[in-house]
């Protein structure tokens, strides 16, 4: 009977305990999941709308961006504005391309990246405002918003040159990530993200095994796309649970093509296809160019044209998305 009432009384004492234990972990897990929700939404304000417009007028300022002469004071800005953000910058040159990359080392050694990116040249004769300076403005707020803070996956802000050339300036680059056995574990491809309409938008709707739109038949040119293929899809939910949560005003639609996306040719027209090619994940981030914009390569690309509140508003869920993805250690990536 005394042997029972002492295994009854260790039993509570153990059960309380693992009680005790449970309740703490619960409130640690709770917390730290608070944690980087207030993080995130700390750093998502910090984005400024003015920064984005300065670095697309400067981008601009000399008209187009297409002659290695055009772009050697653009590429010196670009590594200028990055520098002074405490970054140091790696040039590389290699066939005539000069891409531009800056590192925010992650805090867990490991062979994995984040990759940011927006192309800085232009075609002949347009400057480019929208395509692609806002993306290269957007990259470059993201870079500083970052530049002080310490996240768990390394992340790289990178300027490609010659995305209008067939995507040389992405194709040489990632290939190198490939030969120096980086893992990419998501690339963001910011390809012109500045310009609304009320209803100039030419809608998108579903391509039987090809092509998943959601929402489909959009005509009002105010949201967002987000394109990813079959093997990018959970970053294509990454985004959008980022906009929701900390960019809620932003409309989005989401855009899922087949394999590598030569079932509709269009979701390959920028650099993230260069990394799709080499079966990394990667999405483009994209105001749907001639689907939307009249000026699309055109003289009349300019600064004016744009809508900066819309741009702002892609930059902070750009923003929200690379912390939490960067910020998830690799195991528990899908
Ligand atoms: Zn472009």
């Amino acid at each position: 009977m005394q042997q029972d009432s002492l295994l009854n009384i260790r039993t509570g004492i153990l059960l309380t305990f693992l009680f005790i234990c449970l309740l703490l972990l619960n409130s640690c897990l709770k917390n730290t999941t608070e944690n980087m929700e207030s993080t995130i939404s700390h750093l998502v304000n910090q984005v400024s709308r003015d920064n984005i417009k300065n670095h697309i007028r400067a981008l601009t300022q000399e008209g187009s961006r297409f002659t290695n002469e055009e772009k050697a004071s653009i590429s010196k800005y670009i590594n200028n504005q990055l520098e002074s953000f405490g970054y140091e910058v790696q040039s590389i040159k290699t066939q005539d391309t000069l891409n531009l990359v800056a590192e925010l080392r992650g805090t867990v050694t490991s062979n994995n990246i984040f990759v940011v990116a927006g192309h800085y040249d232009t075609v002949e004769d347009s400057p480019g405002a929208d395509d692609n300076a806002s993306a290269v403005a957007g990259m470059l707020e993201i870079a500083r918003v970052l530049a002080k803070t310490s996240l768990v996956t390394t992340v790289q802000f990178v300027a490609f040159d010659n995305e209008e050339k067939e995507l040389l300036g992405s194709g040489l680059y990632v290939q190198s990530l490939k030969d120096q056995g980086k893992e990419v574990i998501g690339m963001i491809s910011l390809e012109m993200i500045a310009y609304t309409c009320g209803n100039c938008q030419i809608p998108f709707s579903d391509i039987k095994d090809c092509l998943n739109v959601q929402p489909e038949g959009i005509a009002t040119g105010d949201f967002i796309g987000i394109v990813g293929n079959t093997h990018s899809k959970h970053m294509i939910s990454d985004f959008r649970n980022a906009a929701e949560n900390y960019v809620p005003a932003l409309k989005f639609v989401s855009a899922e093509v087949a394999g590598n996306g030569s079932c509709f040719a269009s979701t390959r027209r920028s650099d993230h296809a260069s990394f799709w090619d080499l079966n990394y994940p990667a999405i483009m981030i994209t105001d749907t160019a001639n689907f939307r914009n009249p000026n699309y390569h055109k003289e009349t690309d300019t600064l004016d044209t744009l809508d900066l509140e819309f741009a702002t508003q892609v930059v902070k869920a750009t923003l929200a998305t690379v912390i939490s993805t960067a910020n998830t250690p690799r195991s528990q990536l899908q």
